[in-house]
């Protein structure tokens, strides 16, 4: 089932597919017309997993450069040091590792290099690329590991649907990787130049519009897509270079229980945006105000030094993101990374953006969350709530002052 492949010589068996599971202690349909939803289907909102089987046999290589950042710390011998599975795509060729073992075969998908459109979203038949140039920034990727099934046999389909227990769905959706074209470690923000990381949200961005606009047009709608970015192994990274990932849905079965909030606060705020209209506790949590973005601690933090940033417009989606606010937040990202690798704040962050699905007629404003890896308690896992230690306007304070000492 690699790169979301469902077809007549891979499938073995119901339990092998991707399931999306909604979970009917907390799930309920869409009343919410409000958001511009239409049609008969019915909706959820609530809480739902992904299982998927294949999301296991991912390559994983971080031990390796843990050890070696460790080793070195971040210093730019590591960038020649490395070996990793993304080498093999990269350079259109299989690649070993220096005991003489195969890390990767170098097939691949490829929906955009840089900003240019490379594979259809839908294409069924992974393939070797010739060596990506040098002067190429950054690459998005079908992932080859995927919680959702992007291409399904018609008869395998009805097998499924009809064999499937009734509450268990088949989970349908692409699944992107976008990664930088060089070897950058992504515990290494200091490494990682600014125009590469630009690279990647402009790829990922680019690949985003691409993918919806070809299901679109296979009769897919309302469509959650979720960008975002795991750095580090304690926080779901299982590759070592720099990488951000998306989750397009294609279920058309309603969204998350976090994402119905913040439709209904938006919609309860209505022209007054509160994003467009606070200043954050009287300035005291901004951390950074850039020409295009805002960052600041949150007031309701889900761990300590948890940050939020929002585009300075008032805009719906990451896709919608002009070239100049791109830029400005590749930098920006990077001030406040290594501000807090100077405050010895855990390297294994989450970068996750929140937005609108596309088809939704619900006003929104984009925004980002910044969350460092921390050990959780058990109450916050049955729960919508967290307990964190440090006062956001203190903590700040202290990123401001490793900003500009
Ligand atoms: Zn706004």
């Amino acid at each position: 089932m690699e790169w979301g492949i469902i077809n007549k010589d891979n499938f073995k068996s119901i339990y092998d597919v991707p399931i999306k599971r909604w979970d009917p202690l907390s799930t309920v349909s869409i009343r919410a017309k409000g958001f511009g939803i239409q049609g008969e289907r019915i909706r959820y909102y609530g809480h739902y997993s992904y299982l998927s089987p294949i999301r296991g046999k991912r390559p994983k290589g971080f031990k390796t450069i843990e050890k070696k950042i460790e080793l070195h710390e971040c210093t730019e011998k590591i960038l020649n040091e490395v070996k990793d599975v993304f080498m093999a795509v990269t350079e259109g060729k299989p690649i070993y590792n220096d005991n003489g073992k195969r890390i990767g075969d170098g097939f691949t998908l490829i929906i955009t290099e840089d900003e240019k459109r490379r594979d259809a979203p839908f294409l069924e038949t992974p393939h070797r690329i010739k060596k990506v140039p040098d002067s190429c920034k950054a690459l998005t990727l079908i992932n080859r590991y995927p919680s959702m099934a992007r291409i399904i046999d018609p008869d395998i389909y009805i097998y499924i649907v009809d064999n499937l227990p009734s509450h268990l769905k088949l989970a349908r959706g692409i699944n992107l990787v976008s990664l930088s074209r060089n070897f950058y470690p992504s515990l290494c923000f200091n490494l990682i130049p600014e125009e590469v990381l630009a690279g990647i949200l402009i790829s990922m961005k680019e690949a985003i519009l691409y993918c919806v606009q070809e299901a679109i047009e296979r009769d897919y709608y309302d469509i959650p897509v979720s960008p975002f970015f795991n750095i580090g192994s304690k926080v779901g990274g299982s590759q070592p270079r720099i990488h951000g990932q998306v989750y397009i849905d294609l279920n058309m079965d309603g969204h998350g229980s976090r994402l119905e909030g913040y439709l209904e606060a938006f919609k309860e705020m209505g022209d007054n945006c509160h994003l467009c209209e606070t200043t954050h506790g009287d300035t005291d949590r901004i951390i950074l105000n850039s020409k295009y973005w805002t960052f600041y601690t949150t007031g309701s933090p889900v761990r300590n030094y948890h940050i939020r940033f929002h585009p300075n417009e008032h805009i719906r989606r990451f896709s919608q993101l002009n070239i100049n606010q791109i830029h400005d937040l590749a930098k920006s990202l990077k001030i406040i990374f290594m501000a807090l690798d100077d405050i010895e704040i855990d390297k294994n962050r989450n970068i996750l953006f929140n937005c609108c699905p596309f088809g939704y007629d619900a006003d929104f404003h984009m925004f980002g969350d910044i969350i460092p890896h921390e050990i959780i308690g058990g109450a916050e896992m049955a729960d919508d709530m967290r307990v964190a230690r440090k006062l956001p306007h203190i903590a700040a304070a202290e990123i401001r002052k490793a900003i500009s000492p």
